[in-house]
C-alpha cells in the first residue's frame, strides 16, 4: 500500500464519527486536545460528525457515498463501531461497503477493540489518554488488516407479533456474552461516571451475588468441513449483489435508479439455481416526505417463476414477476434487494431447527457465563482471548460452569487482566475455539449481549465470516 500511495499522492480523507456522550462524555474535548492536532499534523483531511442519538451513525453510513472516504473512524466506544458495521451491512452494496477501512479512537467506557489494536501493535496495556494517543498514532500510520465478522441470528424481539416476527440478523466484531459478563455489562451502565472502572465495580458486585443459568451450548470445532448428509459440500447460494447485478433493463444503470413514472414495474431477474423461488422480494421505496431512506418496505411473494423447475436447475434462471405500486410512491428511486441472503451462514440450519449431531459438540447444564470473543481483548484492560487475531477465522469460546467458587472466578478475572487466564486450572472453566455456535438459554430470565449491546433474550446462533471487513491497525 505504501507503494501505491506514493504513485497516487493525495491526502487521505477520513470520516470521523464522534459520540459526544461516550465514556464520561469527553470525546469532543479529546478530539480538540489530542486527535485533531495529530491527524492535521499527519496531513490527513477529515470531516467530523457528532452523533445526535442512538442509531444516527448507523443510518448515516447506510446512505453516504463511500468512495469519498478512505476510512470511517469511530470516536467513541465499541457500541458505535457496532452501529457502523451493521449500517454498512444493511446497504444493497454491502459486499463492497463493508470493505471500507474502519478505525477506532477510544473515547468510550468499553474500548475492547482499541485494546486489541494497541496490543497487536506491541504496546503495553493502557487506558484513557495513553490508549487514545497510541491508537491515534496507529491510525495516522494507516496500515490495514482484514477483520473477521460474526453473523448473529437472535430470536425476534418479544414486542413483535410472535407469529410473524422473523429471527433478527446482525453482525458483530467483538463478542457474544451470556450470564456473568453480560449482566455486568448491563448492570454497570449505572456506574458510567466511573469510565472503564465501571466494569471492575460491576464484577465485584456480581461476584458477591453469584448466579447461574440453565442452558445448552453447542459449537462446531474448527477442523470440521461442513457437509450435507450425503457427504457433498452444501450448495453455495448466490449473494444478493450478484442478483441485483442481473437486473435486466436496469443493468446499465445504478441500483438506485430514478424512475419518473412507473405504474407497473416489471423486473427481470437472474436468480441462481438453488434459491427458493418463493423467497419474498422487498421493494424499498424512500418516502418523499422523509429524509430517511429505509422507510417503506413492501414485501411481496415473487409471482412466478415463469420457468419450470427443470429449467431452474443447473444454470441461472430467468424469473419474471410484476410489482404494481401507486404511481406516486415509486417516483423516488426504487431498488430491489433480497435482504435475508446477506451473506449466508452455510454452517448453520435455521435457528428453530435442530443442529446436526455430527460435527457438533453440545454441553447442557448450569452455566455462570458463556463468552464468545473474537478479539484479544474484552475491555482495554481485559486480555480475555490472548490467542485471538483479527483474521484468524475463529470464535474463542470461554464458558464457566456452576459450582465454581467465588475465589476461583475472581482469580480468573484478575488473570484476564494479565492475559494469562489459561493458567487458572479449574474443572469448571473451559476454553475452546470454533467456527459457529448456538446458545439456548433455558432459564426464563437473563441478559444476552452482542458487542456489549443488549439483544432479545432467547436462542441465538453465530458463525464467523473470515476477513469480511477491514480494520486500520497501523
Ligand atoms: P461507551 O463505551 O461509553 O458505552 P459506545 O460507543 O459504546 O460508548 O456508545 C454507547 C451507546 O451510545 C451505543 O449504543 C451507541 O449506539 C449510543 N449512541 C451513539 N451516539 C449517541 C448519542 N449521540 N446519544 C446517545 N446515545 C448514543
Ligand atoms: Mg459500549
Amino acid at each position: 500500500t505504501e507503494f501505491s500511495r506514493s504513485l497516487l499522492p493525495r491526502t487521505r480523507r477520513l470520516l470521523l464519527l464522534v459520540n459526544p456522550f461516550s465514556g464520561r462524555g469527553q470525546a469532543m474535548q479529546w478530539c480538540q486536545a489530542h486527535i485533531l492536532p495529530m491527524i492535521r499534523e499527519a496531513n490527513i483531511s477529515y470531516n467530523l460528525i457528532q452523533t445526535e442519538r442512538r442509531n444516527h451513525a448507523r443510518e448515516l453510513v447506510r446512505e453516504i457515498s463511500l468512495p469519498e472516504w478512505d476510512g470511517i473512524i469511530i470516536v467513541s466506544g465499541d457500541g458505535l463501531m457496532h452501529e457502523v458495521i451493521n449500517g454498512l451491512m444493511e446497504r444493497p452494496d454491502w459486499e463492497q461497503a463493508i470493505k471500507t477501512p474502519l478505525g477506532i479512537l477510544p473515547c468510550g467506557s468499553g474500548n475492547a477493540l482499541a485494546g486489541s489494536i494497541n496490543h497487536y501493535a506491541g504496546y503495553d496495556m493502557c487506558l484513557r489518554e495513553p490508549l487514545l494517543l497510541n491508537c491515534c498514532f496507529l491510525l495516522c500510520r494507516g496500515g490495514i488488516r482484514p477483520l473477521d465478522l460474526v453473523s448473529i441470528t437472535t430470536s425476534p424481539s418479544p414486542s413483535k407479533n410472535s407469529r410473524t416476527a422473523a429471527p433478527r440478523r446482525l453482525f458483530s466484531f467483538l463478542s457474544v456474552a451470556w450470564g456473568f459478563v453480560s449482566d455486568v455489562d448491563i448492570e454497570s451502565e449505572r456506574y458510567r461516571g466511573l469510565g472503564s472502572a465501571r466494569f471492575t465495580l460491576g464484577t465485584l458486585v456480581r461476584i458477591a451475588s453469584l448466579r447461574s443459568y440453565k442452558g445448552r451450548l453447542s459449537y462446531m470445532p474448527p477442523s470440521v468441513v461442513a457437509t450435507t448428509s450425503n457427504g457433498t459440500p452444501p450448495p453455495r447460494r448466490p449473494l444478493s449483489r450478484s442478483i441485483t447485478e442481473g437486473l435486466d433493463g436496469f443493468s446499465k444503470t445504478p441500483i438506485h435508479r430514478t424512475c419518473s413514472d412507473i405504474n407497473s414495474l416489471t423486473l427481470w431477474m437472474w436468480l441462481g439455481s438453488d434459491l427458493s423461488p418463493s423467497l419474498p422480494l422487498s421493494v424499498t421505496i424512500p418516502s418523499p416526505t422523509s429524509r430517511k431512506f429505509w422507510t417503506k418496505t413492501k414485501t411481496r411473494p415473487v409471482q412466478g417463476p415463469t420457468h419450470s423447475s427443470s429449467t431452474l436447475a443447473p444454470t441461472p434462471s430467468l424469473l419474471n414477476f410484476d410489482l404494481n405500486e401507486p404511481a406516486g410512491l415509486l417516483r423516488n428511486r426504487p431498488f430491489v434487494s433480497l435482504p435475508f441472503d446477506v451473506p449466508r451462514d452455510d454452517l448453520l440450519p435455521p435457528l428453530d431447527q435442530p443442529l446436526p449431531t455430527r460435527d457438533w459438540v453440545t454441553i447442557e447444564g448450569d452455566f455462570v457465563l458463556v463468552l464468545a470473543l473474537y478479539q484479544s481483548h474484552l475491555g482495554a484492560d481485559l486480555h480475555a482471548a490472548p490467542q485471538a487475531r483479527f483474521d484468524d477465522g475463529l470464535i474463542h469460546l470461554t464458558f464457566v460452569r456452576a459450582g465454581i467458587s467465588r475465589a476461583t472466578l475472581l482469580r480468573l478475572f484478575f488473570a484476564m487482566e494479565k492475559g494469562n487466564h489459561h493458567s487458572v486450572n479449574s474443572p469448571y472453566v473451559s476454553h475452546v475455539s470454533c467456527k459457529a455456535f448456538r446458545l439456548q438459554p433455558l432459564s426464563p430470565r437473563g441478559t444476552l449481549t452482542v458487542d456489549g449491546e443488549l439483544v432479545p433474550y432467547g436462542p441465538l446462533q453465530a458463525q464467523v465470516h473470515p476477513s469480511m471487513a477491514r480494520l486500520i491497525v497501523g
